[in-house]
């Protein structure tokens, strides 16, 4: 039961035109001579969504299974870069090549599952069940005319919302040679032919660690160059630093502050210049970045971008433009298919209500797929620190605990950031093994403002590894 039915109000769909599929040019040239109608008579659509990832599939299905018009454009594939070259296939990946040296896999076998994951995931509806939830499919890449007016080849859709949920695309940063290089992004290396044996990955950020370390165990030499001074800049310092420890350990070389120069390939031969020399690789994976992907006629409408490209919205999820409304990567917010959910359910709300309120301040959480895993939730000690926020920290290796020592998973810790005033939990960091489960419980904590005693005195079951975010609490407990 969809939490919307009982907001459903008659706004723009006027009896009797539900169930028309396609609009012609026609229609549309019809209908705008004719300013004297009512707004609903114009609006075709109720909304439309540019996009079908997790953002503008989220939107759609809310907002169609509630009975509104709702048409979806998607230009390649249904399910976004999260099930089609994101998410999904990395996170089977990192699963199968757990296992694939002792099944005696194959490269081949190895992509070959991959796929049959997807296809599972993905399902054998070919519109994947939209028109059971009363949605019109347009296949192609929509362009804009107006800000609630969309192309897409010879057809033309009007609403009265329209939501862009376009995404981003890997950005390649500006190497000398790298661009020429034919480099892998996480678009081509879930098909690609050969594994190679030699792979440098650039960019030392979630996406380069969980697929290198997937490649490094299927056998590859993995080489990873990371600009800043450090990998994963965004997690918690000792974080980085043990994952560092752990990757070198596991057979890994991390580059950190590397300066590349040049990269060339040549004889099918990659060299990557640095400025400690040139060494030669296989094949070269980019993880360095994501670019936002606008579609065409945004930018002569006057669409605001931020600094970085992305689109601009206020606070409930508008845009500049008239009835123009921007959800998911595309915003260049937090840039999980979670968050693009959780903003989706808002401006689906806010659509369905007509009002504009801000999407309330929630902690965003997220997980690393590494081998340990990673989760991360609240503030880091550096951000801690420059917030001046009086804090209490603990420490507690996952070693230390049962559940770790009886699967003989010993690798790393949790640590628990807490007020000192309060004893609030305002940071929980995990790298450990199902760190990116036990990251959910930390999460809950920090949003509804528990303490350290809180959880210290709630009864875990033995042996877990939720223990370890209780355990590492007590030992702030005064
Ligand atoms: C390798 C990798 C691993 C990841 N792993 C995780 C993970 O484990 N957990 C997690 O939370 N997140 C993960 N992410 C991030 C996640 O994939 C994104 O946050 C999520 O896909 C964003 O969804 P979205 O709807 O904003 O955009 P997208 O999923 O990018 O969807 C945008 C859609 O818009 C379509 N489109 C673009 N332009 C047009 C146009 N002009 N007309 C019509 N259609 C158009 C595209 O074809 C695409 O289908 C990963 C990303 C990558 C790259």
């Amino acid at each position: 039961m969809t939490p919307y039915r009982d907001m459903l109000a008659p706004r723009c769909t006027p009896p009797g035109t539900r169930g028309r599929r396609v609009v012609e040019v026609g229609d549309l040239n019809d209908l705008t001579l004719n300013q004297e109608r009512e707004s609903w008579v114009e609006s075709l659509y109720d909304v439309i969504v540019v996009g079908n990832g997790s953002a503008g599939d989220n939107i759609a299905r809310t907002l169609g299974r509630i009975g509104k018009r709702v048409a979806v454009v998607e230009a390649s594939h249904l399910g976004g870069e999260c099930l089609n070259d994101g998410c999904v296939p990395s996170k089977a990946l990192i699963d199968i090549s757990k296992r694939a040296t002792r099944d005696g896999m194959s490269w081949d076998q190895v992509v070959e599952a991959i796929g049959a994951i997807q296809s599972t995931v993905r399902g054998s509806d070919p519109d994947g069940g939209m028109a059971a939830d009363g949605i019109d499919l347009f296949w192609g890449e929509a362009t804009f005319e107006a800000s609630t007016v969309v192309r897409i080849g010879d057809q033309v859709l009007r609403a009265r919302d329209v939501v862009v949920a376009t995404g981003t695309a890997p950005s390649l940063p500006p190497i000398p040679g790298l661009a020429d290089a034919a480099p892998l992004t996480n678009r081509s290396v879930f098909k690609l032919r050969e594994r190679p044996r030699r792979l440098a990955v650039i960019g030392g950020g979630p996406i380069g660690l969980e697929l290198g370390q997937s490649f490094r165990r299927l056998g590859s030499e993995v080489t990873v160059f990371e600009a800043l001074d450090r990998i994963l800049s965004t997690e918690d310092a000792d974080v980085s630093k043990e994952m560092t420890r752990l990757l070198e350990e596991q057979g890994m070389q991390i580059n950190t502050a590397a300066e590349i120069k040049r990269i060339e390939r040549v004889d099918g031969v990659v060299t990557v210049t640095t400025a400690s020399g040139a060494r030669a690789f296989d094949d070269i994976l980019v993880a360095a970045g994501r670019r936002p992907q606008i579609p065409a006629g945004l930018a002569d409408l006057g669409l605001r971008l931020n600094q970085r490209g992305y689109v601009e919205i206020n606070g409930c999820g508008r845009t500049n433009l008239p009835g123009l409304w921007a959800a998911g990567d595309v915003t260049g917010k937090f840039q999980f298919t979670h968050y693009a959910g959780y903003q989706a359910h808002h401006i689906a709300r806010h659509i369905v209500e007509g009002t504009c309120a801000p999407l309330p301040d929630s902690l965003v959480p997220w997980a690393i797929f590494t081998d340990p895993e990673i989760g991360h939730a609240g503030v880091t000690e550096e951000q801690a620190r420059n917030l001046s926020v009086d804090i209490r920290i603990a420490e507690l290796r996952a070693a230390e605990l049962d559940w770790f020592r009886t699967t003989s998973q010993l690798d790393g810790f949790a640590k628990v950031l807490a007020e000192a005033s309060t004893g609030r939990i305002v940071g929980a960091h995990f790298i450990c093994a199902r760190a990116s489960t036990i990251v959910g419980e930390a999460a809950l904590a920090i949003q509804h403002k528990l303490t350290v005693r809180d959880v210290a005195s709630t009864i875990h079951p033995y042996p877990t590894a939720s223990e370890l975010f209780r355990w590492a609490c007590a030992k702030l407990v005064e």
